[in-house]
């Protein structure tokens, strides 16, 4: 008999069910490897396998949000943290860690637990009752895929993102850009344009020709993404002018550094690249129609020879790949449930944060959720200026629904510090975070002795 379903045994809900169990709540979790199933990137049956690459990025809590976000973690005892410790290889102010080692830790301090009763099935069906929580992952199994599409319905579940680069509104250069919408559309100013010669978009459009591409793995190649969002890339590869048809035409918007008798509005520039809002906070803009699979590397260049984005600071580049998540910021409420069926709450990648850290982290919070739920306590976010606040109001309600696409944790989600020097700004983030963090942990609950 247990108190809550946890579906999915990777990052996310490993990290949930040990947090239940630490306050007594008895566990059922379920985990396909091992019991039949398993996603074209795991290799193991081993709860909490890392895909990937070995690093939870970086630990330096002072001047990196990923870094705050281990601090956080640490502070409310995650099982991530203390696993990711023991498994740790040398790696500099990163931390990285064997993965077998991480696994195996993540595994045993689960399976000791008297609360949690770990069973390797596969689950196709959302429960229609009982509390739920479905940490299932970028590659949630079709089956349950399907179930959760009926109830979310589709529009509201993706099974790929497709990855405009996002850019820190503060590295924008505005002597270049200017405010404004197509044809004055809207209020007239809700895009930062970026104004093209021929000859800036020429060797733009060669520039994306040449870079250099990541390639789709065998098993993301048959997913449906080019109907709906085309890589940038393969625009360019259309014809010399396909993009100045499509994201960046320059039609009905006036540069008004270019204004004169005839234009006293200013003139349309060759081509356009336009951003738009991604934050309530206004502190993030994404490329419009910008996904591409260039490489990292590749993005930054080229991307930095569009006018007015010289020193962009990057939020995010962008990626395609293929990844089930919900547009949570109107399918979920503030507490991760699903509206309508609030005996389910979501965790993890499946919500549309992005990372192994970030990941185990809302699984983390879906944890506490669920623990003062069930003891019949209010729950009292974390602090919006904390790095789990930011990610968690990020997912349920302060990004753009429109343009929802998986997110890191940065210093751009977090309320903004104007007042600040820029050198200082991320260690005043941090300690601004720290402090408010220790005092929402005095109002949590403590744990059971
Ligand atoms: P997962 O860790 O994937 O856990 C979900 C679990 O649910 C899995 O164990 C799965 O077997 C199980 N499951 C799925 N469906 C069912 C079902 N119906 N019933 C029962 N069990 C089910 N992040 C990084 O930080 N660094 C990287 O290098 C990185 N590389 C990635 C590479 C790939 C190919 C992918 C797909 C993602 C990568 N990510 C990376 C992103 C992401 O952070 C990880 O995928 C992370 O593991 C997500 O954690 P999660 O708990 O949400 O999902």
């Amino acid at each position: 008999v247990h108190d809550v379903h946890i579906i999915g045994g990777g990052l996310a809900g490993s990290e949930a069910a040990w947090q239940l169990a630490r306050r007594g709540v008895k566990v059922r979790l379920s985990e396909m490897r091992g019991g039949g199933g398993s996603t074209p990137a795991h290799q193991t049956d081993g709860l909490a396998e890392l895909v990937c690459s070995n690093s939870f990025r970086s630990d330096d809590d002072e001047r990196n949000a990923v870094g705050l976000l281990h601090h956080e973690m640490r502070r409310l005892d995650s099982l991530v943290m203390r696993a990711g410790e023991i498994a740790r290889v040398p790696a500099g102010s990163a931390m990285a860690v064997d993965r077998d080692v991480f696994s195996a830790e993540v595994q045993k301090a689960l399976e000791q637990d008297p609360n949690i009763e770990i069973v390797r099935e596969q689950v196709d069906e959302l429960p229609t009752s009982g509390l739920t929580i479905v940490a299932t992952g970028p590659l949630t199994a079709a089956s349950l895929a399907r179930s959760i599409g009926k109830v979310t319905g589709e529009d509201s579940l993706a099974f790929f993102d497709a990855i405009a680069p996002i850019v820190h509104r503060d590295s924008i250069d505005m002597d270049i850009c200017w405010f404004q919408s197509r044809w004055n559309k809207g209020d007239g100013k809700d895009y930062i344009n970026c104004p093209m010669t021929k000859e800036q978009y020429l060797a733009f459009h060669q520039g994306l020709l040449d870079g250099e591409k990541g390639e789709f793995k065998d098993w993301e190649a048959d997913t449906p993404y080019f109907e709906g969002c085309m890589p940038i890339e393969v625009m360019a590869e259309r014809g010399v002018d396909t993009l100045r048809y499509g994201p960046m035409k320059p039609v009905g918007l006036d540069d008004p550094r270019t204004a004169c008798e005839d234009f006293p509005q200013g003139r349309w520039p060759y081509a356009v690249v336009q951003l738009r809002q991604d934050n309530k906070l206004g502190t993030l803009w994404n490329m419009v129609g910008f996904q591409t699979k260039l490489k990292y590397g590749a993005q930054v260049e080229l991307f930095r020879t569009i006018p007015g984005l010289e020193k962009a600071e990057f939020a995010r580049l962008g990626g395609m790949h293929r990844n089930t998540f919900l547009n949570s910021p109107i399918v979920l409420d503030r507490q991760l449930r699903l509206k309508g069926a609030e005996h389910i709450r979501f965790a993890g990648q499946i919500t549309g944060c992005e990372g192994y850290i970030e990941s185990s982290s809302v699984g983390l919070l879906a944890g506490l959720m669920t623990a003062a739920e069930l003891g019949g306590r209010s729950w009292n976010p974390p602090p919006a200026t904390t790095a789990m606040g930011a990610l968690l109001g990020h997912i349920t309600g302060d990004a753009e629904a429109d343009s929802y696409q998986p997110m890191n944790i940065n210093f751009g989600l977090f309320p903004p510090l104007h007042d600040v020097k820029k050198k200082q700004r991320k260690e005043s983030y941090t300690g601004r975070a720290k402090e408010d963090f220790g005092r929402w942990l005095e109002e949590l609950a403590p744990l059971p002795a």
